[in-house]
C-alpha cells in the first residue's frame, strides 16, 4: 500500500515544531547566559580597576615614601636639630603617621595582613611609635635619642621594602587572576556564541528543508486537487451521460410498453377461452411487473442525481385511500387475505402532497404486506400523530400498513431499507422483487420531511409506520372542480380547471397528436371503445393545422415529434386565438424524466399523463376534460 500523500505530513510538522521549539529554548539559555556572563565581566573589570585605583601598593608605595622620608628628616635633625629640621620632621612625623593608619584600615590593605611582610612589621612600627611619641613630642629633643630613632628607622627598612614587593607581588597575582578570569570568560562567550550561531544554523536548516518540504506538498495538494477536480468533471459528465441514457431508455422502454399493454387490454376484450384469458392475464401481469422495476430503476437514478423533484398538490386523503382499497383489496382477496383501511375521525381530509409519490408509498408498503402473508389480515390506517406545536397549519400523519405475514427478525431489520437488500436471497427465493421499493419509499417520505420506520417479529408480522407533517389543504369551494391549493404554498401544482363551456354535442371530437404508428394504433383501439371521435395527425405541426383547421374537444399531445414537438404545438395553439386558451390539451408522453412534467405544464397543456396509458386512465381523462353534457 502506498500511504497517502498527506498522512505524514501532520506527524512531521509536528516534529519540527518540536526541534524548532527547543533550538529556540536553547538560544534563549545562551543569550541568558552570556548576559549573566557580562554582567559578572562588568563586575571583574569595575574590582581590577579599583585594584588598580585603590591599590595596596600605592599605599605601601606611599608608606614606603614617607617612611625614606622620615628617615632622611630624622637624620638631618640628628646631625643639625635646628627648630626648622625639628619642625619639618614633626611635619614628615605626622604624615608618616597618617600614612600608617591608612595601612591598618584602608580597607584595599586587607589583602596584604595575613602576608608575613605585614606581620613582621606592624609590630616593628608599633615599637617605633612608642619610641618616637616622647622624643619628638619634647620641645628639645636630644641628639642621642634621634639618633637612635634613626638606627630604628634604618633597622625598618628592609621590613618596609620587603612589605612594598609583597604588595606590588599580591597586587600583581590578583590582576593576573582577574585577567585570567576574563579570558576564561571571553572564552566561555565565544563558546557560547559559536553555539549560538549553530544554533541559529539549524534553525535556518530547519526551516528551509521545512519551506522545501511545504512546497513539495502543496504541490502535491495542487495536483491532487486538479486530479479531484477532472475526476468531478469525469464523474459529471458519466452522471450527466447517464441521465440521458436512462431518459432515453426510458422512452424507448415506454413506447413498447404501451403498445403491448395497449394490445393487450384490446385482446382481452375480445372473446377468449378460459385459459386463453389466464394467459393473457399472465402476459399482462408480467408487462405491469417489468414496467414496475421499470419504474423503481428510474426513480433510484433520478433521485442519486438529486433529480427527482416532489409536486406538491391540494388531495383528498379520503379519496386516495378509498382508491388505494379498491386497487388492493383484489390482491388480498385473492391469497385469502382481509384488507382493512380505516382513517381516525380527527385526520384531515384535505392535505397537501405529492399524490402520486404519496401513492406510490402506500402501495409498496401494502403490496408488501400482501406478498409476505399468507393467512390474517393487512390493514392500512391512518391518523394524527401529535399536533405540530410550531406549525398549527402542519398535520402530523401517521400512517401504519400491518400485516399477519412471516416478520423479521432485528438483523434483518437493520438492513432492510438497504439498496437491493432482501430478507431471502439466493436460491432458496419465493418471493419476486428487486429490494428496491422500501429504500424508494423511505426517501421519498424523508424528502416529504417525514420518516419510514418498522418494528416486526418474525413469523408474527410486521408494521410500517410513514410520519409525514404535511400541510392541511382547504377544501375547493365547487366539489366537482380541482382543489385550490392554499395560498401559503407557492410551488404547489394542480391540473388547470376543466373548460366549462362545452359544445353540446354527446360525441366528443378528440385529436391525437402521435407519431409512433404503435402508439397511434394503441390510442385507436382504446379510442375506439370509447365512443368518441378521433383524428390522428403525427407531428405538432399537423395538430396546429388540425386546430385552426376544424374543432375539437380535447387534444391528446404527444412531446417528442418531429418536425414540432409537442409543448413547441401546444403553446403554438394557445397563442392561435381566444377559443384554443380554454382547448383541453393532455401531454401524453414516455418521457417521465428531466422535468418533462413541469416543461409541460410551462408550455400550456392542462393534465400530464404517461405512458403506458391504461383504457381507464384515458376514460377518466377525457370524463375530466371533455365530459358529455346531459
Ligand atoms: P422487494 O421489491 O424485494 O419487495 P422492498 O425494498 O420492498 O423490495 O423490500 C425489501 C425486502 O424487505 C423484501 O424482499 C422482504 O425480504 C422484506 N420485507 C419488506 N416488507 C416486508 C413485510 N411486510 N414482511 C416481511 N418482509 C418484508
Amino acid at each position: 500500500m502506498t500511504p497517502k500523500p498527506g498522512a505524514a505530513a501532520p506527524q512531521r510538522g509536528h516534529h519540527f515544531l518540536w526541534w524548532l521549539a527547543l533550538c529556540t529554548a536553547g538560544l534563549a539559555g545562551l543569550v541568558a547566559g552570556m548576559l549573566a556572563l557580562q554582567i559578572r565581566q562588568s563586575q571583574d573589570l569595575e574590582n581590577s580597576w579599583q585594584i588598580k585605583g585603590d591599590s595596596v601598593t600605592a599605599l605601601a608605595f606611599q608608606f614606603e615614601r614617607e617612611f625614606l622620608r622620615l628617615r632622611h628628616a630624622v637624620e638631618v635633625a640628628s646631625h643639625a636639630p635646628t627648630p626648622e629640621h625639628l619642625e619639618h620632621l614633626g611635619l614628615r612625623y605626622n604624615i608618616f603617621l597618617s600614612r600608617k593608619t591608612l595601612l591598618e584600615d584602608n580597607p584595599s590593605t586587607q589583602i596584604i595582613k595575613d602576608r608575613h611582610e605585614y606581620q613582621v612589621l606592624l609590630p616593628q612600627l608599633e615599637k617605633f611609635v612608642v619610641m618616637a611619641g616622647p622624643v619628638l613630642g619634647a620641645t628639645l629633643p636630644l641628639q642621642k635619642q634621634l639618633e637612635g630613632l634613626f638606627q630604628e628607622l634604618q633597622a625598618m627598612g628592609p621590613s618596609v621594602q620587603a612589605l612594598s614587593f609583597s604588595a606590588t607581588s599580591v597586587t600583581a597575582s590578583l590582576i593576573e587572576n582577574n585577567q585570567h578570569t576574563i579570558r576564561e570568560q571571553s572564552q566561555t562567550i565565544q563558546h557560547l556564541t559559536l553555539l549560538q550561531l549553530v544554533l541559529l544554523l539549524l534553525a535556518a536548516v530547519a526551516l528551509w528543508i521545512r519551506h522545501q518540504r511545504m512546497d513539495k506538498e502543496r504541490l502535491a495538494l495542487e495536483i491532487l486537487a486538479q486530479e479531484l477536480r477532472e475526476a468531478h468533471q469525469k464523474a459529471e459528465a458519466a452522471s450527466e451521460g447517464k441521465s440521458r441514457f436512462l431518459a432515453n431508455m426510458s422512452h424507448e422502454l415506454r413506447t413498447p410498453f404501451n403498445g403491448m399493454l395497449g394490445m393487450l387490454s384490446m385482446l382481452e376484450s375480445t372473446a377468449l377461452t378460459g385459459q386463453q384469458h389466464d394467459w393473457l392475464r399472465t402476459a399482462r401481469e408480467s408487462a405491469q411487473h417489468l414496467l414496475a422495476l421499470l419504474n423503481d430503476i428510474l426513480d433510484i437514478s433520478s433521485m442519486e442525481s438529486g433529480k427527482l423533484k416532489l409536486k406538491p398538490e391540494v388531495l383528498n386523503l379520503k379519496d386516495l385511500l378509498s382508491e388505494t382499497d379498491a386497487l388492493m383489496q383484489v390482491g388480498a382477496n385473492s391469497k385469502g387475505l382481509s384488507f382493512v383501511v380505516s382513517m381516525a375521525p380527527e385526520t384531515p381530509e384535505w392535505v397537501i402532497a405529492d399524490k402520486t409519490r404519496l401513492r406510490q408509498i402506500l402501495f409498496n408498503l401494502i403490496s408488501n404486506g400482501i406478498k409476505f402473508t399468507d393467512k390474517g389480515h393487512v390493514t392500512l390506517n391512518v391518523a394524527v400523530d401529535e399536533p405540530d406545536r410550531n406549525d398549527a397549519r402542519l398535520a402530523r400523519l401517521k400512517i401504519t400498513v400491518t400485516d399477519t405475514g412471516i416478520g423479521m427478525d432485528e438483523q434483518m431489520m437493520g438492513r432492510l431499507f438497504e439498496r437491493f437488500y432482501q430478507v431471502e436471497s439466493g436460491t432458496n427465493r419465493r418471493f419476486g422483487g428487486a429490494g428496491l421499493g422500501l429504500e424508494i419509499s423511505r426517501t421519498l417520505a424523508r424528502m416529504m420531511d417525514g420518516d419510514l420506520t418498522v418494528t416486526s417479529a418474525l413469523g408474527k408480522g410486521s408494521v410500517f409506520t410513514l410520519l409525514l407533517p404535511l400541510p392541511m389543504g382547504k377544501a375547493p369551494a365547487d366539489s366537482g372542480q380541482p382543489p385550490t391549493p392554499s395560498p401559503s404554498l407557492e410551488s404547489v401544482s394542480t391540473h388547470s380547471a376543466p373548460p366549462k363551456h362545452l359544445t353540446p354535442v354527446a360525441t366528443r371530437r378528440i385529436l391525437v397528436a402521435e407519431d409512433h404508428p404503435v402508439n397511434r394504433k394503441v390510442m385507436a383501439a382504446l379510442l375506439g371503445k370509447l365512443n368518441v371521435q378521433v383524428t390522428f395527425c403525427e407531428n405538432g405541426q399537423q395538430a396546429v393545422e388540425a386546430v385552426s383547421a376544424e374543432p375539437f374537444d380535447l387534444v391528446f399531445m404527444d412531446i417528442h415529434m418531429p418536425v414540432m414537438d409537442g409543448l413547441a404545438a401546444t403553446r403554438s395553439i394557445r397563442q392561435s386565438g381566444k377559443d384554443h386558451q380554454s382547448l383541453p390539451i393532455i401531454a401524453l408522453t414516455a418521457d417521465v424524466m428531466n422535468d418533462a412534467h413541469e416543461k409541460a405544464m410551462q408550455a400550456g397543456v392542462n393534465e400530464f399523463l404517461t405512458k403506458p396509458i391504461r383504457l381507464p386512465e384515458l376514460q377518466q381523462a377525457i370524463a375530466r376534460w371533455a365530459p358529455v353534457q346531459d
